[in-house]
């Protein structure tokens, strides 16, 4: 089974802040690729933009760079490289000042999409909206792709929010969040609305729980300044985990449009209770055999960030009343892991009585890695006398199911970056759902702050604080585990 490529029209992408970590590491061999799967039409133009006062030779040396680096395999084919690197150029400009901004305007073409991807720190965001406006740069054909964070709390996400709208429509914006480009994320919808065979049992009637986890190998080096003030709350639930919850508890919308789907996903999170305190786990590694605590790593003892939450939400609906959703993501964790984990109920009865065991179905989820979905199903082990029973993984790995030429999906960015250059909002958060999101968290954290909640403290490679398997234990559950 090939894919498809559907090319796209001939656009101009502006990437402000195109010499940072994002635009060099996922952006620009994102872009490669989609040129080398032949996506992009020929007069298609890349323009980086950041302070630095680069030649447009000395801007292709880095991007040729990163090409190496991090699209190593298509890097191999010079002429592709060459191809590519034709099409990009680079104006030295700032966000804060009228510096380079008349360049920038001279080197857009006025008769084709243009797109600003806002690849730097999120306090220029308003001001590269004003001064787009401001020089007459944003044409109907005109794109704005804002990075996250979106917002530190409801308040700021609400003063950007209106900042945007004052320069742009709300059809204009595309606020990425980069878990939604993910191609197992989306598959999470295909799943759920292209098979009749699980949308019936979708419901607090059948599901007795929920699991969704996120585990990060990784810590924190080199964004310590910026973590210490969001924490994991801020970083991944507020956004990515809400997200996944979203997805995987929403009604079906009427058509995969970008506001039926959105309108979904905006009625989950308004139907989130607040969370009760002794719901919410919070931690923080301490270091250990593999590495330093958080403590040490941004240099403040007495931090009480939280690098690790664990909490447990209700969705006041009639399809979710009564199904608990378990959330949980964390750093300097055991595995690298993200998975939802549908875990039906019992059987209302068994018939081969007590001796067989009580067996559930689940349903997991794999987003990455090895992305894939396992049914557990239970049936009859093998040669024993009686009828034992024994529960066994219908296991369907994609990248198998699908064939080699699949084996090396679309990277989340390639898929975002198309759709912001074919108008298709489907994947990008609207102003309302950042803010509804926000909007749950903030309480939280402030709880946590007038507590003064100190995290507890988990080792560097394990599965997280040992509270978090209490906040399973007291309600008689336990968490499948991280190893993928
Ligand atoms: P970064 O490495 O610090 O790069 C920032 C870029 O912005 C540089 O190109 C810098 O170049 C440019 N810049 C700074 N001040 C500017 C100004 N006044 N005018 C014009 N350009 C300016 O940051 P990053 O890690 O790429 O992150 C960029 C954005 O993506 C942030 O909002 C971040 O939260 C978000 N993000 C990053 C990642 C990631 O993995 N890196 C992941 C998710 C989201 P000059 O200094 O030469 O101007």
């Amino acid at each position: 089974m090939v894919s498809r490529v559907i090319p796209v029209d001939p656009f101009d992408l502006v990437i402000f802040g195109g010499t940072g970590d994002l635009a060099q590491r996922k952006i620009v061999p994102a872009l490669f690729r989609r040129y080398c799967a032949g996506q992009w039409p020929e007069a298609t133009r890349i323009i980086g933009a950041a302070r630095g006062a680069l030649t447009v030779e000395s801007f292709r040396d880095i991007v040729a760079e990163s090409l190496r680096q991090y699209a190593p395999k298509r890097s191999k084919d010079p002429e592709a490289v060459n191809g590519f690197l034709q099409r990009i150029n680079y104006v030295p400009l700032d966000a804060l000042s009228e510096d380079g901004w008349a360049p920038l305007s001279e080197l857009l073409s006025t008769d084709r999409i243009r797109a600003f991807y806002f690849s730097v720190g999120p306090r220029l965001f308003g001001p590269l909206a004003e001064r787009i406006r401001a020089h007459n740069l944003a044409t109907p054909q005109t794109r704005i792709v804002v990075e996250k964070p979106f917002g530190h709390d409801l308040e700021s996400a609400r003063a950007l929010n209106a900042t945007l709208a004052s320069h742009f429509d709300e059809g204009q914006i595309y606020r990425i969040d980069h878990y939604l480009g993910k191609e197992t994320v989306q598959n999470l919808m295909a799943v759920r609305f292209g098979n009749m065979l699980f949308e019936p049992l979708w419901n607090s009637q059948y599901v007795d729980h929920i699991q969704i986890t996120v585990a990060e190998t990784v810590g924190i080096d080199g964004r310590e300044e910026y973590y210490e003030r969001a924490g994991a709350m801020r970083d991944m639930m507020q956004n990515h985990l809400m997200q996944l919850l979203c997805l995987i508890a929403m009604e079906p919308p009427a058509k995969f449009d970008p506001d039926a789907v959105r309108d979904e996903k905006l009625k989950v999170i308004r139907a989130l209770d607040p969370v009760e305190p002794h719901h919410i786990v919070r931690g923080q590694f301490a270091g250990g055999k593999q590495g330093r605590g958080y403590r040490e790593v941004v240099g403040n003892n007495r931090s009480t960030t939280e690098s690790y939450v664990a909490l447990r939400a209700h969705i006041s609906n009639w399809r979710w009343a009564g199904t608990p959703f378990y959330l949980r993501t964390g750093k300097e964790l055991v595995a690298r892991s993200s998975v939802i984990n549908v875990m039906f109920k019992d059987a209302p009865h068994s018939i081969f009585g007590e001796e067989a065991g009580r067996h559930a179905n689940a349903l997991s989820i794999r987003l990455q890695p090895n992305e894939g979905i396992t049914l557990k199903v239970t049936i009859k082990e093998p040669g024993q006398g009686g009828m034992r029973l024994v529960d066994v993984p219908l296991d369907m790995s994609f990248a198998e199911a699908l064939g080699p030429e699949n084996q090396d999906p679309p990277d989340a960015y390639e898929r975002l970056v198309m759709d912001v250059i074919r108008g298709n909002q489907t994947l990008f958060m609207r102003g309302d759902e950042v803010e509804a999101a926000w909007a749950w968290t903030d309480p939280i954290i402030a709880g946590w702050q007038a507590r003064g909640d100190v995290p507890k403290p988990y080792e560097n490679g394990s599965t997280g604080p040992g509270d978090a398997e209490l906040l399973m234990k007291r309600d008689h559950r336990r968490w499948q585990g991280i190893n993928p």
